[in-house]
């Protein structure tokens, strides 16, 4: 089923701020108060959306548990880092 709704409530694009370590939630972006990582900055985009889903295969199987959003902005990046061989020095 599609087009899940929040009574009374337009959802925006929220952002969320964790520490991809131990997912300490922050206000913003900036330092994680418990280990002093970078916060990372995520668009889990509106409720029933795709990206909101965990990686699942064609033949239904769920490989992750954590959402597409969340891989994205952690495990993405860090293939990128390593298809690029460390070159990409853009940070943020
Ligand atoms: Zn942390």
């Amino acid at each position: 089923m599609k087009g899940e709704r929040i009574a009374g409530r337009s959802v925006e694009a929220e952002r969320l701020y964790l520490c991809a370590r131990d997912f300490t939630p922050a206000d913003g972006p900036g330092a994680c108060k418990v280990c002093g990582r970078d916060i990372v900055e995520c668009e889990p985009g509106r409720p029933g959306e795709p990206s909101r889903r965990p990686l699942i295969d064609p033949a239904g199987e769920v490989l992750t548990r954590a959402p597409l959003w969340w891989l994205r902005r952690t495990v993405a990046a860090l293939a990128r880092h390593y298809d690029t061989g460390g070159e990409d020095s853009s940070r943020g």
